[in-house]
């Protein structure tokens, strides 16, 4: 019998809505002679379906001689569609009509012709209308112990827990299978907080969709069957305004003045916001060598490699642990507004904290930045401020910047300068800014090159406004009055912060926003003299 070469399309027809189906996935059911398919996946593509195509529906648990059969109608020279929902790789049709194939040694060459044709998997319908819960290293794990020990499947979620995968149960539950799900909740709260984002979807695109977002601890409070997905989050996914958000990577950071947060997108990819990198320049000098586990694996690899000794190292077993992030802790130290003397007792407080994992950088701000990987940062701030050190949040904050008043002989204008430091230390603004505080005409801190400059004159403050200070045209802060009562000069700095605060566009600095807006309080921007070109008289 000269046969035409039989065709078998594998088809993956999404989560069941036409919007979702492929392009090829459509052609294949339109060019199937023969249809084969669980009842309730031919009911989900009926619309698709012609008069004249042979559709063969099969119960669910007789997937096993759909392929069979399948197969059987490929090989008498049809064109046989097996269709399958989501995708036919994911627990679906595809391995199964291979396996069949392959007892029957099958092979591309000279067999039946194998078309897979891939579709939207439930984690990616599902995620879809969660939000977008997958978006890092996440994994499937089927609840369905019919075809799989259980054993296995709980080792499974165990990995899966501990390695803080993003996790998409499958057949969580079923008329006769209810304890798989309680179980699976059980080994995750090991490893993650009860509050962990799980969402809870069944039938995506299709007629009776629900979509709920619980956590870990209540996931049981809901209803759950054949037909719903569970998406369970990682350590760092939350939940924002009803969506389930996992961000994309780990990096996060404490700031003082915020909750703990994410680091804005130019601050990714940075090396020092990643120290848990395998980073290949610098590695072996700053980390490797010197890391616990280095200097473990060696002293093992000595004790092993003692001739004669008879020291035997057992293997232990590693014991389970949760999963734990740190995050890093950015923030500054100082003494204080006036006072710059550090003590022993502090600095030595500060070398505990910072540790070998952190890094210390002393400022030109009469500051030192910190950054420190931790869990913990009210840990960390309530021993430094034991020991007497201001702690103040970095970025786009405003610091107070003073001279030290003489050494403490020239003391009139302290009080001031804390009370500033005190309402404005740590304010955040568009832009960091700095204010100088000078306690005399000497002005010999350099309070005019701030973006804001007190100067303490004659019992009154002269104020400046909008230095530039960085750039090949920086220039110092505008005049802008003399003779400022010292009662008035705390209201009048708060004023322009809430002006800037409230106006400045982000990112943008002081002296361009004064520039921008051109009055400040009354206070009015001049232009600054045009600069003259001079021609070199001499030489280059
Ligand atoms: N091949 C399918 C999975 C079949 S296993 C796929 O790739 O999506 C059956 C399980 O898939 C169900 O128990 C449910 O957990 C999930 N599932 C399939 N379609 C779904 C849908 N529309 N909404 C929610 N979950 C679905």
């Amino acid at each position: 019998m000269e046969n035409k070469r039989g065709k078998l399309l594998i088809i993956g027809f999404g989560p069941g809505s036409f919007d979702h189906i492929t392009e090829r996935a459509r052609k294949a059911i339109e060019e199937s002679e023969v249809i084969l398919g669980y009842t309730t996946y031919v009911d989900l593509v009926r619309g698709l379906l012609r008069e004249d195509q042979q559709i063969v529906q099969t119960g669910m648990t007789e997937e096993v001689s759909r392929a069979q059969e399948a197969v059987r109608q490929a090989e008498l020279g049809k064109v046989v569609g097996v269709i399958s929902s989501g995708d036919a790789g994911v627990y679906g049709m595809a391995g199964l009509v291979y396996e069949v194939l392959m007892e029957k040694n099958w092979s591309e060459r000279d067999g039946v012709t194998v078309e897979v044709i891939p579709g939207i998997s439930a984690i990616n319908s599902c995620a879809s209308l969660l939000g977008a819960p997958v978006m890092h290293d996440a994994c499937t794990i089927s609840l369905s112990d019919h075809l799989t020990p259980w054993e296995l499947i709980a080792r499974r979620i165990e990995a899966a827990g501990e390695a803080d995968f993003v996790i998409a149960l499958y057949n969580p539950k079923s008329g006769r299978r209810t304890r798989q799900i309680e179980e699976a909740q059980r080994i995750l709260l090991q490893y993650r907080s009860p509050r962990t984002p799980v969402g809870l979807v069944k039938s995506a695109y299709r007629d009776r969709q629900s979509v709920i977002v619980t956590d870990l601890e209540h996931m049981l409070d809901h209803e759950i069957g054949m037909l719903t997905t569970v998406i369970i989050g990682n350590n760092s996914t939350s939940v924002y305004d009803g969506k389930i958000i996992t961000p994309r990577g780990y990096q996060r950071k404490y700031t003082l003045d915020a909750e703990k947060q994410t680091l804005a997108p130019h601050q990714r990819l940075r090396e020092e916001n990643e120290p848990w990198a395998l980073h290949t320049v610098g590695a072996d000098k700053k980390n490797e060598k010197s890391s616990p586990r280095f200097l473990a694996e060696e002293a093992l690899s000595r004790l092993q490699g003692t001739k004669g000794a008879s020291v035997s190292v057992p293997a232990v077993p590693a014991a389970p642990r949760a999963f734990v992030q740190e995050s890093i802790f950015e923030f500054a130290v100082s003494p204080g507004v006036a006072n710059k003397k550090i003590t022993s007792a502090q600095l030595i407080a500060l070398a505990e904290i910072v540790g070998e994992n952190g890094t210390m950088e002393y400022t030109p701000h009469h500051q030192i930045n910190v950054s420190v990987p931790t869990d913990c940062p009210e840990v960390i701030t309530g021993k430094l401020r034991e020991t007497g050190l201001i702690v103040l949040p970095v970025g786009d904050v405003v610091s107070i910047k003073a001279c030290d008043f003489c050494n403490g002989e020239k003391t009139d204008a302290m009080p001031y300068a804390e009370k500033l430091q005190e309402l404005m230390g740590g304010m955040s603004v568009p832009k960091e800014l700095k204010i100088g505080i000078n306690g005399c005409g000497m002005s010999c801190y350099g309070a005019v090159t701030e973006d804001i400059g007190l100067v303490y004159r004659k019992g009154k403050f002269d104020l400046f406004l909008g230095a530039k200070t960085t750039g090949r045209n920086a220039h110092v802060a505008q005049p802008v009055a003399e003779g400022i009562e010292p009662d008035e000069i705390v209201e009048t700095l708060e004023k322009i912060m809430r002006k800037y605060k409230a106006e400045g566009h982000p990112n943008e600095r002081f002296y361009k926003f004064f520039k921008r807006v051109k009055e400040i309080e009354g206070f009015r921007h001049e232009d600054a003299p045009v600069q003259v070109l001079v021609e070199a008289v001499c030489g280059d």
